[in-house]
């Protein structure tokens, strides 16, 4: 299969697969896995996963973003059930109910426009905000949750599927954060129960996300809604986390040239590093056009045959250079930007704490013009 071998991700199945088993075996009995799939499959390559995820593992729920990317699975084969976390212009209504899609529903006002847009029946899950302040029924006071999301089953349009929530501090370890998370469970379940009381079915009432699902010993979340997880990520790299994981991409460039600089020579665009002896110096043929951070300038490392060298000078829109003095490099050799070399690895997650922020945003970074090459059982089974 072509593809130009200057920067390209390998997308390896088989860790997703495992990654997804293994999440799916620390769950409580009755939770099942929402693949979450938004953002190209955190810059995975949305196709070949959610094929993978289907056929290999049986995955019956998907959760998007948006409707465009909820459409494309629905048109790449995706039969399974396919939820939009979250808003989709009600002007958009009948596309959902085109393509037999779940829309997140915001609140009652979004519910009510959602309806009157619709020429058929809308199939929705109430959205909670039990603590996010971003979209969904506020949970202050549980009575008025339980008063606004009943106007919703009022809808003529609408089809109340199911009621959810979103954690957002589940990856934390402080006593504060647990209690709070804890609070979050604690009203959703309570506007599904007042709910049920009161002849609304909430349906599939589900609120536990990757960190969720882990740290908190909770029952009864209909779905684990897995993102990051999947990818073979940390929700929250300074925590550990209790299944086994294996990160699902590598990045990998190669060497364009090898040269000597003398003592004194200055790398890269603003002189940021100077050689302080003579220096071999390899140049990489990755930038951060192609979502390598120029954050890591004269600060990230990359594996070149299975050794550490460090990035001198700053990262160039598709270039870098790397210090491989006392190194046998040579032009063609292949680089390890994310992914192990030898006994040497470097995760997404290495990288974002190097960038203050997190392994979500270097994956989901990596930009359009880098070919996933998807790998299966050690076999290149297609490019995306
Ligand atoms: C993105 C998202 C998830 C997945 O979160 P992870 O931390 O990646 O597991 C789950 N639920 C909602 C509503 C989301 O937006």
């Amino acid at each position: 299969m072509y593809y130009l071998k200057r920067t390209f991700a390998r997308i390896n199945l088989n860790n997703l697969i495992y990654n997804a088993r293994s999440y799916q075996s620390a769950l409580p009995n009755g939770t099942q896995l929402m693949c979450v799939v938004k953002a190209n499959a955190y810059g995975h390559g949305v196709k070949a996963v959610t094929k993978c995820l289907q056929n290999d593992l049986g995955v019956k729920w998907f959760g998007v973003s948006n409707i465009d990317e909820a459409v494309e699975l629905r048109e790449n084969g995706i039969s399974g059930e396919i939820l939009i976390l979250g808003c989709t212009p009600p002007s958009q209504a009948d596309r959902l109910i085109k393509y037999n899609i779940i829309q997140a529903c915001l609140d009652l006002d979004y519910a009510e426009a959602l309806d009157k847009a619709a020429s058929g029946k809308v199939r929705v899950h109430i959205k909670l905000d039990t603590g996010m302040s971003r979209i969904g029924i506020l949970c202050d006071d549980t009575s008025s949750a339980v008063c606004e999301a009943k106007k919703i089953y009022e809808l003529d349009n609408l089809s109340v599927e199911g009621v959810f929530t979103h954690l957002c501090a589940a990856d934390s370890e402080k006593a504060d954060n647990i209690s709070f998370t804890d609070l979050q469970i604690k009203k959703i379940k309570s506007v599904c129960a007042a709910l049920k009381a009161q002849g609304c079915d909430p349906g599939v009432c589900h609120w536990l996300n990757s960190a969720g699902g882990i740290y908190t010993k909770s029952d009864g979340s209909a779905l684990a809604r897995l993102g990051i997880i999947l990818y073979g990520l940390y929700p929250n790299h300074s925590i550990a986390v209790p299944v086994k994981m294996k990160p699902v991409m590598e990045l990998i460039s190669t060497v364009s040239m090898v040269k000597t600089v003398k003592k004194g020579s200055d790398i890269g665009y603003g002189r940021t590093f100077t050689a302080n002896g003579d220096m071999r110096i390899a140049t990489v043929a990755a930038g951060y056009a192609d979502g390598f951070p120029r954050l890591l300038s004269n600060k990230g490392e990359v594996l070149i045959n299975g050794r550490r060298c460090r990035i001198v000078g700053n990262v160039c829109m598709d270039q870098f250079m790397a210090d491989v003095t006392g190194l046998d490099v040579k032009p063609g050799d292949s680089v390890t930007l994310i992914g192990q070399s030898g006994s040497a690895e470097i995760t997404a997650d290495d990288i974002a704490d190097l960038c203050h922020t997190i392994g979500y945003e270097i994956t989901c970074g990596i930009t359009k013009r880098v070919p996933r090459v998807i790998l299966k059982d050690g076999k290149e089974i297609g490019v995306e």
